[in-house]
């Protein structure tokens, strides 16, 4: 069965200290609570291994490296994130790809190291607001993917979770309407129905990113294909991530 989950996203938010004493407050805050989905908190790679020791909360680096090991200075490889403990690595987030040059053939590669070092990649996906107004979300969300994950066997795509993260979601407030996300999750999974089965497809996870929060947060996750979210702005306080946890 899927597994419903949210995920903060810090980006470059916090250093190690005000990290560390974020995990174990979320921590305590949700103790007691009866969770209805995996919490996991994406932080900074240098936060990576305090954070999983100072918490049970589950761990996610936000990239690694397409390369396994050598000489390339200021990377850090899936082997080295996985040495951390985190279980989770968001790759292909929409500011890799446009700050970062992060290719479809690029993240091929992570994806790869990320599986081959025990790493579950949350891989994003979404459309320019641009891509929207041409019609074309759906034919660059399934380029994405397919250019990405397509050559995974059965097996290995069924350790991938989605996160659809509309460009313009992201960090604006204008969080994607329910209808609009769960009508591009259906597509998603049935994209991957195509490929790998129903089977396969029903027990992924496909998030959903892009300015959700303790207000709409009820609302997408109430949706059939909407399996979580991907957080960002909302993910840095407690107090604005619980309503989002406590939006299943
Ligand atoms: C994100 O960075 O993945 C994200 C969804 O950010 P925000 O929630 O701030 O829009």
């Amino acid at each position: 069965m899927r597994k419903n989950i949210v995920a903060g996203n810090w980006k470059m938010n916090k250093n190690l200290q005000e990290g560390v004493a974020f995990a174990k407050d979320l921590e305590t805050a949700l103790a007691g609570k009866t969770l209805k989905c995996e919490v996991v908190i994406g932080t900074p790679f240098v936060h990576l291994a305090s954070v999983a020791s100072a918490t049970k909360l589950a761990v996610a680096a936000q990239n690694c490296a397409d390369k396994a090991s050598g000489a390339y200075t200021g990377e850090v490889s899936a082997a080295m994130v996985a040495s951390t403990g985190a279980k989770y690595v968001i790759l292909g987030h929409s500011e890799r790809r446009t700050y970062y040059g992060e290719t479809d053939a690029i993240l091929k590669e992570k994806v790869l190291l990320a599986l081959a070092n025990g790493l579950s990649p949350i891989f994003c996906i979404g459309e320019t607001k641009d891509e929207r107004e041409k019609n074309a979300h759906f034919d660059v969300v399934k380029r994405q993917t397919v250019e990405a994950l397509f050559n995974l066997s059965s097996e290995d795509f069924s350790k991938i979770v989605i996160a659809y993260e509309p460009v313009w979601a992201i960090g604006t407030g204008l969080t994607a309407t329910s209808e609009q996300a769960q009508e591009m999750h259906a597509f998603i999974r049935q994209t991957i129905a195509d490929k790998f089965g129903k089977e396969v497809a029903d027990n992924t996870s496909i998030l959903y990113g892009g300015s959700a929060n303790g207000g709409n947060a009820k609302e997408l996750f109430a949706c059939p294909d909407i399996d979580g979210g991907l957080i960002g702005g909302a993910s840095l306080d407690v107090e604005k991530f619980i309503p989002v946890i406590e939006g299943f």
